[in-house]
Formats: C-alpha cells, sequence, structure tokens
C-alpha cells in the first residue's frame, strides 16, 4: 500500500482519518496538535459560553488503529517534486497526500487590521479573545476608561453574528459579577456590505437585527473599515469607532503554503482541484475543505463550510484507495444540510434541508448539527463521550 499522508486534524482531514481508520488502511496524520477542535463552535468559546477544554477532542479518541501515526508539527511546506511534506519536526515522505490544513483570515490589505485585532483562527486564538475581553473589563475597574469596555466586531458574516450572539449573553454576567454598569458597554459589529449574514434568507434577517438590538448590541451595514490603529477602527467617511477589543471576522483565505508549492489557486487562495478532489496540478494530491477550490456541475465553487469539509475528507481518502485499486473515483456531490447561526445558547436562524427555522428550533437544529458531526466522525462512543461537554440538547 502506498504511503498516505493527512496534512490537518479539522474537519475534513479528521473525517479522512477516521475513514481510513475505520477500513484498517495505514496513514500519518500530522496536526499542531494532538486534538481535533470543533471550530464552529469557536465563537462560543471567544464568547465566554465555556472553557476552551471542552471542544477538544483528543485524536487518539478517534483513531484507534494501531497502524495509524499521528505526527504532531507544524506544517511549513511541500515539495511536490520529492513528495516530501515539510515540518516543524522533519520531513515527511508521501505517496499521496490529503492536504487539509484549512484557512487563515483574509484582511484584504486593510492597514493595521492584522496587527491591531483579535481573530478567531484556532482554539488558543478563540481562548485568547474571552481572556481579552476579561481583562479590559477588569482594567475599566481600576482605571475607569471607558474604552475598555467597547468592543467592536468586524465583518457580521456567521463567525460576526455568532460571537455577537454569545457575547451579548456572556457580558452582562460579566457586568453583574464586577458589578459594572451594562448600559457602559458598547458592543457594535461593522459591516461594509448593505446586508448582514449574506447565507441566510433574507426574511429571517430582521429577526436577527432585532435579537441582537434588542439585548443591547449595534450592527452597522454601509460601514467600510478602512485602517486599524491600535484601539481605533477608522471608516471610510473619517469615522473613528473606539474599542479596547477589536476582533476581525470579515474573511479566509487559504495558507500561503498552496500558492507556494505552485498549486492552480483562486483569489483566495484555494487550490484548484477535480470533481474527484484531486489536485488540477498533481495527482498524488488530493485537496479537502476550506483550502480546496472545488466547482459543482455549473462551475459555482463550494463555500467554505465545516459541512462542505466532513464530507470532503472522506471523499478524498476513498478516492485515494480507488485509484490504488485501479478503479473509478468517485465525485464529489456534497449533501446540503442548510446553514444554521446561533444567536447565544437559547435561539438561532437559518435553514435546515431547506426549511427555514429560527428561535429556539434554530438553537436546537444547531446543537443537532454537531450531535450528527460527533456520531459520524467516532459514533455512538464519541457523540456519548462529547455530550456532556459539547452538546447541549
Ligand atoms: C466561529 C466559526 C463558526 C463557524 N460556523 C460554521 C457553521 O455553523 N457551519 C459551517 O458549515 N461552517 C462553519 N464555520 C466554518 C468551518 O469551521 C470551516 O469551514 C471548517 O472548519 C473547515 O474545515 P477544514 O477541515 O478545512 O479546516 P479546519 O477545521 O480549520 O482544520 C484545519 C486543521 O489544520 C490544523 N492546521 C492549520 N494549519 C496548520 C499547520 N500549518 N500545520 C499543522 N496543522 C495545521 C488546524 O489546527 C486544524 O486542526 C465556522 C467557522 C468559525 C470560525
Amino acid at each position: 500500500m502506498s504511503k498516505i499522508v493527512i496534512a490537518g486534524a479539522g474537519y475534513a482531514g479528521m473525517m479522512a482519518a477516521a475513514y481510513l481508520d475505520r477500513q484498517g488502511i495505514p496513514f500519518t496524520l500530522v496536526n499542531n496538535h494532538d486534538y481535533h477542535y470543533l471550530t464552529i463552535l469557536l465563537h462560543e468559546v471567544a464568547g465566554g459560553r465555556d472553557v476552551g477544554d471542552k471542544y477538544k477532542i483528543p485524536i487518539k479518541e478517534v483513531l484507534r488503529n494501531d497502524s495509524s501515526e499521528l505526527v504532531v508539527a507544524t506544517v511549513t511546506g511541500i515539495d511536490r517534486e520529492r513528495r516530501v511534506l515539510k515540518t516543524s519536526e522533519g520531513e515527511i515522505g508521501y505517496d499521496y497526500l490529503i492536504y487539509a490544513l484549512g484557512w487563515v483570515s483574509e484582511y484584504f490589505g486593510i492597514k493595521g487590521l492584522k496587527e491591531y485585532s483579535l481573530s478567531i483562527t484556532n482554539l488558543d486564538s478563540a481562548v485568547e479573545i474571552r481572556r481579552h475581553i476579561d481583562e479590559q473589563f477588569r482594567l475599566y475597574k481600576q482605571d475607569g476608561d471607558d474604552r475598555h469596555l467597547r468592543i467592536a466586531l468586524g465583518g457580521a458574516g456567521l463567525t460576526g453574528i455568532e460571537l455577537m450572539g454569545e457575547l451579548l449573553e456572556y457580558l452582562p454576567k460579566l457586568c453583574r459579577e464586577l458589578d459594572i454598569p451594562w448600559e457602559k458597554v458598547d458592543v457594535q459589529c461593522i459591516e461594509a456590505m448593505p446586508t448582514i449574514l449574506p447565507m441566510v434568507a433574507e426574511h429571517l434577517r430582521p429577526y436577527v437585527v432585532e435579537t441582537i438590538t434588542k439585548r443591547g448590541g449595534k450592527l452597522r451595514t454601509n460601514a467600510k473599515i478602512n485602517e486599524v490603529t491600535e484601539g481605533v477602527i477608522h471608516l471610510d467617511g473619517g469615522e473613528k469607532v473606539e474599542a479596547g477589543t477589536i476582533v476581525w471576522t470579515g474573511g479566509v483565505r487559504a495558507n500561503p503554503i498552496l500558492s507556494e508549492a505552485g498549486f492552480t489557486v483562486d483569489r483566495r487562495g484555494r487550490a484548484k482541484v477535480n470533481a474527484y478532489l484531486q489536485s488540477v496540478d498533481d495527482e498524488q494530491i488530493f485537496v479537502a475543505g476550506d483550502s480546496a477550490w472545488a466547482e459543482d456541475e455549473n462551475g459555482r465553487p463550494y463555500p467554505p463550510t465545516a459541512q462542505n469539509a466532513e464530507q470532503m475528507g472522506p471523499l478524498a481518502a476513498k478516492n485515494i484507495l480507488l485509484r490504488e485499486r485501479r478503479r473509478e473515483m468517485q465525485p464529489f456531490k456534497p449533501r446540503d444540510w442548510g446553514t444554521l447561526c446561533s444567536l447565544g445558547s437559547e435561539v438561532g436562524v437559518g435553514s435546515f434541508l431547506g426549511v427555514p427555522i429560527k428561535g429556539v428550533m434554530g438553537a436546537l437544529a444547531k446543537e443537532g448539527s454537531k450531535a450528527k458531526y460527533l456520531w459520524e466522525l467516532g459514533g455512538l462512543r464519541l457523540a456519548g463521550n462529547h455530550a456532556k461537554e459539547v452538546v447541549r440538547i
């Protein structure tokens, strides 16, 4: 059997690994931690709902087969000619590579944004946002400077709105704990486009606006960020928004490793793949998850979502096995389960299998989607083990 290496243990990489593990096929999984984390719940960590450890799943808990190997290392490059993955722990040779390193923040060239904002890129960064906010509120108690109580989120997509929902639930509690008047707190989300949540049906968006504004949050649209300096967002038109916490949630792109290795990439740095998720530049490399530039039959690129990543991972693994056995590979035809956006722990909005939902049903559906994922990843055992930690239905 050829040597299979999987780079990244996110939704795509873990599902690929779990697929091979169940088949008893040996592989090497390279990831920068010895745990998998639930990226789609990181707003809960950043927004103070729960501590980061509860969102971790030890990789060894999912992969039970002794033939598989986990290498904890940071991937730094790919030498396609030599078929070698370069990592912080040395080079790892492969016959087949499943590249699934996910995404990094996209700053669109906005001056100072990267330097002066926080962003949710992994579990550690989500923990850091919560720590930073807690610290700012404690600093307010010491010096009384209102700026510590101002939080500005850049981007009103899924991550920005979900984070806003969490903060509007957590911050009133923090205020009570620290004896800070809630009226002094300012949480605003700044969006350059005319609308929020483009992935959610238009008729559901007023519900989001109403829920957030009732809880004291501000949603601003048509507000373009020109520059960020320390503690200040400079908007188009000259307005300055001062905030002790600035979080950027406005965009993602693939890791530059792909363009540096000479893959054909789109404007978001994702590597172009064919219908079988095989790189168009290198038939020994499959790309899955947010790193893949995959298109449907009409040439529309699939969006970077966990549900696509979860379905791409196992298919990439399966297609490697089919190719090895000289059988026909299978095209990527994902099932669209819908999009769900939580607004705190109790309500949410979105669609499930084409049916629009909002309110408590939205929150329940979001919790259900997590349970489904854990079940698919590690069966009843994993879903059961982590039910108390990460699933609250
Ligand atoms: C707050 C938030 C909420 C979201 N909500 C939803 C949602 O409700 N529904 C939905 O479908 N999508 C949602 N998404 C998007 C979804 O999380 C991504 O589409 C999904 O995580 C992509 O999976 P992936 O496997 O490609 O990458 P990831 O899940 O990001 O996994 C990448 C893995 O690679 C590791 N890694 C990265 N770089 C390196 C390196 N250089 N070396 C070694 N290891 C590395 C990372 O640690 C990670 O384990 C959300 C995203 C965020 C941030």
